[in-house]
């Protein structure tokens, strides 16, 4: 799951931040991240850091199979950022044994939980209710 590509993006959620990558040609976001750009074939990237708001695309109840230091079942949703692009993130706080866990269309925030001194993964929860 670490690699030189993905470096970035978890150094990313140890400080708190979302980030995505960046083409430092053309400026195109993507996620998830890779060595050249899809759109220009140029190896030059950075990232953004995004605002950790979304929207639930679909989702998924996870029951099995076990996923490590997990209980299940999980909520895995695909995520459109606001951004523009989509990412998978596990979703807390809801109840994922309910008929419906969440709704298509749900604010999303993002949130980080920290698993040990290497890793900390983005979660997400439902975004509170505001103007
Ligand atoms: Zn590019």
């Amino acid at each position: 799951m670490v690699n030189r590509d993905s470096a970035f993006f978890w150094e990313g959620t140890q400080k708190g931040e979302l980030r995505i990558q960046t083409c430092n040609a053309c400026g195109v976001l993507r996620h998830p991240p890779g060595p050249a750009c899809p759109s220009c074939g140029v190896l030059d990237r950075g990232y953004v850091v995004a605002s950790g708001h979304g929207t639930v695309f679909s989702y998924v109840v996870h029951r099995h199979p076990p996923v490590p230091g997990k209980e299940l079942p999980i909520v895995i949703a695909l995520i459109d950022l606001d951004e523009g692009l989509r990412m998978v993130g596990e979703v807390r706080d809801v109840a994922a044994d309910g008929a419906d866990p969440i709704a298509i269309g749900t604010r999303l925030r993002v949130d980080f939980d920290r698993i040990d001194d290497e890793l900390t993964l983005p979660v997400w929860r439902r975004a509170e209710e505001s103007g």
